[in-house]
């Protein structure tokens, strides 16, 4: 039986990551010199979006078969399984040491390369959910070339899922940070805050990291009693949203509100707010009086939002 479909960009992905086969060397190697197989390019983190369309951009991933990377002529570039569709096997290429190619090269004048977060609204579910695992993948090797534990050079293993350093023989393995995002309510109210450096009048779920040693219900009381001084009594765990910025993984919650009296850590918000039932599905119609602007669908406060709305 397949998975309740979730409500959130970059969440869904299709693909089946195949643990229990990629770390076997010659299937590897097998699937990476199938013509078959299909290659995302990502250039400075940025996927291959096709077609181009003059000042505007396509709304497909640009696959790729591995002639055509090769055709790139780059030393070794960092490639990363991302796994399997009807037999189909999809890994995404780190081309940033190719030199504009967009404009030059054999990639030229086939598509743009964009910014994941800019496309991900005009983007197929599944699509947005693969391109997301393949940001988050690439950007981590990108980022974790040395050994945490002694600080020599670390080499990529097991289909790009794990790094051992040469010298310790540490293991190091992709990360996916926890970040709590809950919205507190009050028998007919919740609680939205807002950045300073936010759109006028954009008020959004509170959000933070989970610390280490804590629970998902302990870090969600933890940052409301914080950011807006608020106690709550209960927890209930909403959905979660994968979010490549670099690897978070949002854990979405509601949480009832024991108290009413905000007090501001003004470092962190420059305002939270108590908004009615009324007012909150007016902002979500489009049909507000604009004293309540909500994040975009592909946040997942918005769906969080959305939810309580129509509860
Ligand atoms: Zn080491």
């Amino acid at each position: 039986m397949p998975l309740p479909t979730n409500p959130n960009t970059f969440a869904n992905n299709p693909l089946d990551r195949a643990g229990n086969v990629r770390a076997d060397e010659e299937w590897l190697n097998g699937r990476l010199k199938d013509p078959d197989s299909l290659f995302i390019p990502l250039w400075r983190l940025k996927p291959l979006i096709i077609p181009p369309r003059g000042p505007e951009h396509g709304t497909a991933a640009g696959w790729l078969t591995r002639e055509a990377i090769k055709a790139l002529n780059l030393d070794n570039p960092m490639t990363v399984f991302l796994g399997l569709e009807n037999d189909t096997a999809y890994f995404a290429v780190d081309i940033t040491d190719a030199r504009d190619p967009e404009r030059s090269g054999p990639l030229a004048g086939l598509g743009t390369f964009e910014e994941l977060r800019v496309v991900a609204g005009e983007l197929s579910v599944d699509v947005a959910a693969i391109l997301a695992q393949a940001k988050s993948m690439i950007d981590w090797h990108a980022r974790h070339r040395f050994c945490a534990n002694c600080g020599n050079a670390t080499e990529p293993a097991e289909a790009g899922y794990k790094r051992v350093c040469g010298s310790c023989n540490a293991e190091h393995f992709p990360r996916t940070d926890p970040v709590v995002i809950m919205l507190a309510t009050k028998g007919d109210k919740c609680l939205l805050g807002r950045q300073k450096a936010w759109p006028a009048k954009m008020y959004s779920a509170l959000a933070g990291f989970v610390e280490p040693g804590e629970s998902i219900e302990e870090a969600v009381a933890r940052e409301l009693e914080e950011e807006a001084g608020i106690k709550v009594s209960d927890v209930q765990y909403f959905s979660t949203q994968p979010w490549p910025y670099p690897s978070s993984l949002m854990i979405g919650c509601f949480a009832t509100a024991e108290t009413e009296d905000i007090m501001l850590d003004d470092l962190e918000l420059e305002e939270a707010v108590w908004f009615d039932k009324a007012t909150v599905q007016a902002a979500l119609a489009g049909q507000g009086d604009g004293s309540l602007f909500v994040p975009p669908p592909m946040a997942i406060a918005h769906q969080l939002v959305k939810a309580w709305a129509a509860s």
